[in-house]
């Protein structure tokens, strides 16, 4: 078996040949030991296949830790908005007693 290693992707790095379709369902044909695409029958690159996945999950997780952090500070922002409603309503109901006991 053999040893798992970090994926860490090459922006330099370009494989060699497209897909020869851009269907979304593939599948293994055991028998012609080949990737092949589920719609065109096309025979797509086992490496270019892998890395496009490698690639993605990549980008996917890049893109959760984005969203995670600004979930936290949206949290955050809201929280701060919260206490800024709290003062105004605060300092409104002060000013209005004050003005009635002017009147
Ligand atoms: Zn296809």
């Amino acid at each position: 078996m053999g040893e798992l290693i970090p994926f860490q992707p090459s922006p330099q790095f370009k494989p060699k040949a497209r897909f020869t379709c851009y269907h979304s369902q593939i599948y293994a044909n055991q028998q012609r030991r080949v990737l092949e695409c589920a719609h065109c029958k096309a025979v797509i690159d086992p490496f270019d296949y892998f890395w496009d996945i490698a690639n993605k999950t990549v980008k996917l997780k890049s893109d959760c830790k984005f969203y995670y952090d600004r979930k936290l500070a949206l949290i955050e922002h809201v929280a701060k908005l919260k206490k800024e409603k709290q003062y105004l309503e605060n300092w409104l109901r002060k000013n209005n007693q004050l003005q009635k006991s002017l009147v």
